[in-house]
């Protein structure tokens, strides 16, 4: 079968017939032995030549698929290296995302919009991929203006790890009133009646805004088949084939994989997930660990679905939440447990991810492995990383390269950068996370998002911040040397995860013998202005040769969407990332409101400098709106 036009390429009947042939493209392979091409073809799942059209053409038979990609670009697959899709995806349907929306007037229209279709009982949440710095007045909502936009309709507005708004009806539902007591580490702010005001703040543990949140109304098992399916499609419509779950709290195992699993047995997931196990009670985390040691091994499973070692968190006392508003959380003495878990693992023959953010954590967990690294347990061949780590500094990049760590980046600071600029100074903004310490000490550096709950999940934004090093809002807080350039951005989002799962051979580059995991892109990463690589989107996405999203010319080669259940689902009417191709999905209005929202913060800003409130914050035009220019 032939999809599209086929100049150039002879049909005969090779022995060995391509299942898909794409060519006119421009490929950026990633293998070092052949970097660009304009065509490549792919038998069961893997790539077998890559080269032009005189190499693939004598592949081309009777039932090969060719698809023409009329010249755009073509990558391999992105690989999200820190993704909590396995929590995320059970209840994606359910939430209002702000992704990509540029105003919080935009954001409360579809509250307002959403609140009119969600039936009683039924909360309205948006958790996650937005901040103060990704709209343009930035501020977070009000407890009244929800209050004005859901009268009846529960609604609760998390703010990265800092805060949750909650609008009456949700203060209501989540059974919050005057006499609950503010749990350790979290505020209930009350007015000076006593009644909580909607305001909850992380102070500094975010535990307080997800118990609230997992109050609400959750989806039966095959709802959350449906949803998890739905975010999996939306990675793909960013050309996202792989991702390596960090797991989380509310995420036990195996009951919490279940969603994954059942999908996986029925050849239901579109990208490939390899996936971490975090102790989930405080006090016994070697006795999880110890269970699942006995239960599983990394690397069981298969190329779609993989154990890949423990972690994000290994002991709870030891997990340093960012929550740049506030100061550095100061842990407890953590190390007994902590050496008891990581000598269990490294015993084991078992790697893991460890979530630090400050270097103070850091510095401590090190020594405990530069400990059992004495006694010959460490690193012991295991595959082992840092997470985030923002504040590390060079002396212990050092010591992690001394021990073979590699490292995870996540772009949590372009949703955060301007408060963490305000609270550690400008020097600090420009060296977090300090890229260049560890390309310059060979540290092997994987991206990702560590969406949901902080970050967006599409990749092009966390592209954008690792080239740029700017904010969302385009503001700029790492200095060049700690930027990365294209082709490296793009390594360490495609190879970097994959050599994080030990799948680098088979994952990562578009050469002979890899998976056939690939992307056509809608404007080409290389070539388009900086400020303009969050807009990138996939035209086609293919995992092992199967077409698992197709958009514009190519729609119709992915087999058909499911529909969004329930037909109420935010998701079903607004879409996942609210995409700014230019400004024709919602016009002048939108433009106008932006330009609006502006102008009152410009408004708020000299009133602030007037009365002596300015501290020297934001920038109030710094929108990220190619309608307002
Ligand atoms: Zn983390």
């Amino acid at each position: 079968m032939t999809s599209m036009p086929v100049a150039g390429i002879r049909e005969g009947a090779p022995a060995q017939p391509a299942d898909l042939v794409l060519r006119n493209a421009k490929v950026f392979t990633g293998d070092p032995k052949r970097p660009a091409a304009t065509a490549f073809a792919v038998r069961e799942g893997s790539v077998t030549v890559v080269g032009g059209d005189r190499e693939v053409a004598p592949l081309v038979g009777p039932r090969t698929r060719v698809v023409d990609a009329l010249g755009h670009r073509v990558v391999p697959g992105l690989n999200d290296s820190h993704n909590h899709v396995v929590r995320g995806g059970l209840h994606f349907v359910l939430e209002l995302r702000w992704d990509g929306v540029r105003t919080l007037r935009q954001g409360l229209a579809m509250v307002r919009e959403q609140a009119a279709r969600t039936p009683p009982g039924q909360w309205l949440r948006v958790a996650g991929g937005w901040s103060v710095e990704s709209v343009a007045e930035h501020r977070m909502p009000t407890p009244a203006e929800l209050n004005a936009a859901a009268p009846d309709t529960p609604v609760v507005i998390t703010h990265l790890y800092q805060a949750a708004i909650l609008n009456r009806a949700a203060l209501h539902a989540a059974g919050i009133t005057r006499d609950s007591p503010d749990p350790a580490g979290g505020q209930i702010v009350r007015g000076h009646d006593g009644e909580p005001t909607g305001l909850l703040i992380a102070a500094p543990g975010a535990l307080l805004l997800y118990s609230t949140l997992a109050k609400a109304p959750v989806l039966d098992p095959e709802g959350q088949k449906g949803s998890t399916r739905q975010f999996l499609l939306e990675l793909n419509r960013f050309g996202l084939t792989s991702l390596i779950d960090a797991a989380g709290g509310f995420q036990d195992f195996p009951s919490g994989y279940r969603t994954v699993t059942d999908l996986h047995a029925a050849g239901e997931l579109t990208v490939r997930i390899a996936y971490h196990l975090f102790p989930q009670t405080l006090g016994q985390e070697v006795d999880d660990l110890r269970r699942w040691i006995g239960m599983v091994r990394p690397d069981d499973g298969d190329e779609w679905l993989r154990l890949n070692g423990a972690g994000e968190n290994l002991t709870w006392a030891a997990a340093d939440f960012e929550n740049f508003a506030q100061p550095r959380p100061e842990l407890g003495p953590y190390e007994a447990e902590f050496e008891n878990a990581v000598r269990l693992l490294m015993e084991s023959g078992w790697g893991f991810r460890l979530h630090a953010t400050y270097d103070e954590t850091v510095r401590r967990d090190l020594a405990v492995f530069e400990k059992l690294a004495a006694e010959g347990l460490f690193p012991g061949g295991n595959r082992w990383l840092f997470d985030h780590v923002e504040l590390v500094s060079e002396e212990s990049l050092d010591r992690i390269a001394a021990l073979g760590g590699a490292i995870g980046v996540q772009h949590r600071l372009a949703y955060q950068g301007t408060t963490f600029r305000d609270r550690y100074g400008s020097q600090a903004a420009t060296t977090a996370p300090p890229l260049g310490a560890m390309r310059s000490r060979g540290l092997h550096v994987a991206a990702g998002t560590d969406a949901t709950r902080v970050s967006t999940y599409n990749p092009w934004v966390a592209l954008y911040w690792l080239v740029s090093g700017c904010n969302v809002a385009g503001v700029p807080l790492r200095s060049g040397h700690h930027r990365m350039d294209r082709a490296e951005a793009l390594a360490s989002y495609t190879v970097g995860g994959a050599r994080l799962t030990g799948e680098q051979d088979v994952k990562g580059i578009l050469g002979p013998g890899y998976y056939a995991d690939f992307a056509v892109l809608t404007d080409d990463f290389f070539e388009i202005p900086e400020e303009r690589i969050p807009e990138i989107e996939a035209l086609l996405t293919v995992v092992g040769g199967r077409v698992v999203h197709a958009a514009g010319f190519f729609e119709g080669l992915a087999p058909a969407v499911p529909p969004v259940r329930p037909d109420w689902s935010p998701l079903a009417h607004f879409g996942g990332y609210q995409a700014g191709h230019g400004c024709d999905r919602s016009g002048l209005r939108q433009a106008e409101g932006v330009r609006d929202a502006a102008a009152e913060s410009a408004e708020q800003l000299r009133w602030r400098q007037r009365t002596g409130r300015a501290t020297g914050g934001h920038r109030p035009l710094d929108t990220f709106d190619p309608c307002f220019s």
